[in-house]
């Protein structure tokens, strides 16, 4: 842990919210010196028996790792996951294909969530400024006088003011509500017709079942699964699907046929019991994009991770658009000498764009993952685009490489690869125009002997009424 700056009188910033990004983001304003609280409505989950959430594993790429390198935490949490250098493709038939995600040495990794979780709190701790408040659950509270009411198990009510809210408290975020109330404040949030369910597949002998430096995608179109590694060898398969398609199923037998048809190769790594057990532990859950701004009221309080963008979860980037926040806010901070009036607006202005790109860019890779994968084409401009990257690594850098492994704004990675695409596009269109050009002039200048085309043909016809008189 770093020395916090010295303050003489350190503004009061209270954190609600001690997930992924609150917890994270409560390091960033120790680590300024300011006097920091964090508001958690769930028990401490370093002493929880179940910790309850979404996924149980997650993809860290390089924002989330930049994030974590300011405040020290890179190497512990890289140490603690498993790196991912493609994603395996497994057709209907079994057969399994890899599509490397970068160049040689780039991957993601897979993280155990509840594990960051509480790593990120550990760390928060050691900052002797920093005071945790679980079993905290926002209720209520004033953008006018920074005032908020929470109340406790016990139904006790706690009433805390702060100079700056910073609202980490998920997508459906109680801060954001007070943000609902105001004249032009934009909104927006969409349901998708899918849902998840997360199945375990077990070790095999004390291995994994499958290989594990892959996050494996079954592709089926209108539905996928994918799996991810953890550190005890297990996978965590997530089923993504139509609600309507999962209330089909309603027998362990029907949930055999289903795997049958579609995920055959996993029915004996997951196993038939298990399958017909676990399909019905849960049912599906929904997945939610929200898009939002401004980002703040005031001076008083600022959105940040999910309570300010939701976004679906299928290019792995709502928790590290979240830890970026955290490195985009320090920026502006920085810049603007912790001039909360002038940095919280530059934040809405500076932060917005981009988490709406993002937010658009999951919900495209959400039709990529299932469906665009199974295509001749896609794989092949995949192809293309990788190698025209290694032959001008500075003019065409793809869209995935932009979004995971560099810290390019989304908003200009998404322009990028608009005119990379047109650029590319047209450059194909040329080539086969030329081909086909070169070719008819060819043609035109060198006529082929139409006596020579003819014979094969009539040795063929010869052949064929062969057949048909024997
Ligand atoms: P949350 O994790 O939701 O944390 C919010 C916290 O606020 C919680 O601890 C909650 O208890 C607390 N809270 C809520 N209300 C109150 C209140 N009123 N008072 C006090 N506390 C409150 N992202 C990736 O980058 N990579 C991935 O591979 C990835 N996979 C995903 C897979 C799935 C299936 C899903 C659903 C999401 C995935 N994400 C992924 C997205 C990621 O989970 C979120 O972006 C991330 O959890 C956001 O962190 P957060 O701290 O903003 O919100």
């Amino acid at each position: 842990m770093e020395e916090p700056t010295g303050r003489l009188t350190p503004k009061k910033v209270a954190v609600v919210g001690g997930g992924l990004v609150g917890a994270l983001n409560a390091c960033y304003f120790a680590k300024r010196g300011f006097d920091v609280e964090v508001f958690e409505t769930r028990e401490d989950i370093r002493q929880a028996k179940v910790v309850k959430g979404r996924s149980i594993n997650l993809a860290l790429s390089h924002r989330g790792r930049q994030a974590l390198k300011h405040v020290g935490m890179e190497d512990k949490i890289v140490s603690q996951g498993i790196p991912m250098h493609a994603r395996m493709i497994h057709s209907p038939s079994g057969k399994q294909s890899p599509i490397p995600y970068g160049k040689k040495g780039q991957f993601i990794l897979s993280v155990d969530r509840a594990n960051l979780n509480k790593e990120l709190l550990t760390e928060a701790e050691t900052y002797p400024n920093m005071k945790m408040n679980f079993d905290h659950k926002l209720k209520d509270w004033s953008p006018e006088t920074g005032l908020m009411t929470f109340t406790r198990l016990d139904g006790s009510h706690d009433q805390i003011q702060a100079d700056l809210i910073v609202g980490c408290d998920g997508a459906f975020s109680t801060i954001r509500k007070q943000f609902l109330r105001r004249s032009r404040f934009n909104y927006s949030q969409t349901y998708i017709p899918h849902g998840y369910m997360e199945l375990t597949m077990p070790p095999v002998n004390g291995e994994f079942a499958m290989k594990p430096d892959y996050l494996h995608i079954w592709p089926r179109n209108t539905f996928m699964m994918i799996a991810l590694p953890n550190l005890d060898k297990t996978f965590t398969c997530t089923l993504f699907m139509p609600f309507d398609e999962f209330e089909k199923i309603t027998t362990g037998d029907e949930v055999m046929e289903f795997f049958q048809e579609y995920f055959a190769d996993t029915i004996p790594l997951i196993g038939v019991d298990a399958l017909k057990r676990d399909y019905f532990r849960l049912p599906g859950l929904a997945m939610v994009s929200i898009k939002c701004s401004p980002y703040h009221i005031g001076d008083k309080c600022v959105l940040m991770g999910d309570a300010a963008h939701a976004v679906v979860p299928f290019y792995g980037q709502g928790m590290n658009a979240g830890f970026e926040d955290c490195i985009v806010f320090d920026e502006i901070m920085e810049q603007l000498n912790e001039d909360f009036s002038a940095v919280l607006p530059e934040y809405t202005r500076v932060r917005v764009p981009d988490d709406h790109a993002i937010a658009d860019l999951a919900m495209y890779n959400y039709i990529e993952m299932r469906a665009h994968v199974n295509s001749k084409w896609f794989l092949f401009r995949k192809h293309l685009d990788n190698f025209l990257h290694f032959l001008l690594p500075n003019t065409i850098v793809p869209l995935y490489t932009m979004v995971t492994f560099t810290r390019t704004r989304y908003h200009k990675a998404v322009d990028r690869w608009q005119w990379q695409d047109k650029v590319i596009n047209r450059g194909l269109l040329f080539g086969a125009t030329g081909a086909v050009l070169g070719g008819s002039y060819l043609l035109i200048k060198n006529p082929p002997d139409i006596n020579k085309l003819i014979i094969p043909t009539e040795k063929m016809w010869a052949r064929l009424m062969s057949l048909w008189t024997n």
